[in-house]
């Protein structure tokens, strides 16, 4: 790791949250040499340097899809960010 300096607008891997994978990053900050923050070159999602790990699971299986569950049902709650959006989120509008 030594000799290795992180300089701003490099291009270093990085665990993406919104990606939810390794992604390519651009170095937005560094400190002491070393990349401080980092923006996701797919999501432009800001945030510290993970040194490619992933974030431990906050929520266990069964609630998140109890709170799915919750989302779903709610009534006309206006806009629906899906946390997870797949690259092709929009498709064709259709209105159920
Ligand atoms: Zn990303």
């Amino acid at each position: 790791m030594e000799g290795r300096e992180a300089r701003l607008g490099d291009i270093i891997d990085d665990f993406c949250i919104k990606c939810k994978r390794i992604m390519n990053h651009a170095v937005v900050s560094t400190l002491e040499s070393q990349p401080a923050k980092v923006r996701c070159r797919t999501c432009y999602n800001d945030h510290d340097y993970r040194h490619e790990q992933a974030p431990p699971p906050k929520v266990d299986p069964r609630k998140a899809a109890l709170f799915q569950e919750v989302l779903e049902k709610m009534p006309g709650s206006g806009e629906t960010e899906p946390v997870v959006a797949p690259a092709k989120a929009k498709s064709k509008k259709k209105s159920a």
